[in-house]
């Protein structure tokens, strides 16, 4: 039996069928959201998503390798998910709603923006669990340096305009390595936001002025107009880093001149019994 072939399919499939839809459905979702800064774009690529959103073929597909971190992701996920339900048995904890679905109607745009909460808690408690490796929480520009990726931010703004009966939204990292983690409060501060959380006892509190739900509006209006008129958006980003370019899922078509070789499972497909 290979059964390193099996479970690269698996992952293969499963992937196969999470796309299905999703990117041309039109809906916005909330970890598809950006912001200009300036010059500079925050958050996803305006030409990455109007390829999704059209329909064109990826030329970087993601590989069973890059698949595997993603699940193993969900395993945290669906450790703190189990965690929090024995909480609430206990009575620790009054509700656990798990995977809350949500479409916010935005006047501005043709599409409604659908996405899926993680967690509310009490009824009035947004989570969101995020899990990486201990040396991006450490590092010069890592978590603890820098605050949570301002992309995980805009996401969270959204689902705070969705929903209005929360009172706050909680960002908690997980290091998959050392086991340390940290838990950022997120508030609504009128239309744009402020996080909070604890350091050696001390509360240390951000404010995000510009991170504002009608920035990260007019980026989808832009992209609406896009794809109404057939017209690529211009690149957002240029390849000189490892992120965002180097991930993306049309690395080769942006880049034809550095193009990677197809990123293929490592089984061998000799070996099926
Ligand atoms: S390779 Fe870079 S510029 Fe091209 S679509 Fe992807 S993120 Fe945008």
């Amino acid at each position: 039996m290979n059964l390193i072939y099996l479970i690269e399919q698996s992952l293969l499939e499963k992937e196969e069928k999470r796309k299905i839809g999703k990117e041309i459905s039109g809906e916005h979702w909330p970890s598809s959201a950006s912001l200009k800064i300036g010059d500079k774009t925050e958050g996803e690529c305006l030409l990455a998503l109007y390829r999704k959103k059209t329909g064109v073929q990826e030329t970087n597909p993601f590989s069973p390798d890059t698949l595997q971190k993603f699940a193993w992701g969900n395993l945290f996920h669906d450790w703190i998910s189990d965690l929090l339900e024995k909480e609430c048995l206990k009575g620790n904890i009054k509700s656990v709603e798990k995977e809350v679905n949500f479409k916010l109607k935005e006047p501005r745009l043709q599409n409604l923006i659908s996405g899926r909460i993680d967690m509310i808690l009490n009824g009035k408690i947004g989570l969101e669990i995020k899990s990486s490796f201990g040396r991006f929480f450490f590092s010069k520009e890592g978590l603890l340096s820098a605050g949570p990726k301002i992309s995980y931010l805009t996401q969270t703004l959204l689902y705070l305009k969705a929903k209005p009966e929360l009172e706050y939204f909680i960002l908690l990292f997980l290091a998959r390595d050392i086991g340390f983690k940290v838990a950022y409060n997120v508030y609504r501060e009128e239309d744009y936001i402020r996080t909070e959380y604890f350091e050696k006892g001390e509360k240390k509190t951000k404010r995000y002025e510009f991170i504002a739900y009608d920035k990260i509006v007019e980026r989808w209006v832009e992209l609406e107009m896009c794809i109404a008129e057939k017209k690529e958006p211009p690149p957002d980003f240029k390849f000189r880093s490892k992120w965002p370019c180097s991930g993306c899922l049309y690395f080769n078509m942006c880049y034809p001149e550095k193009k990677k070789t197809e990123a293929k499972g490592r089984f061998d497909f000799g070996q099926q019994e």
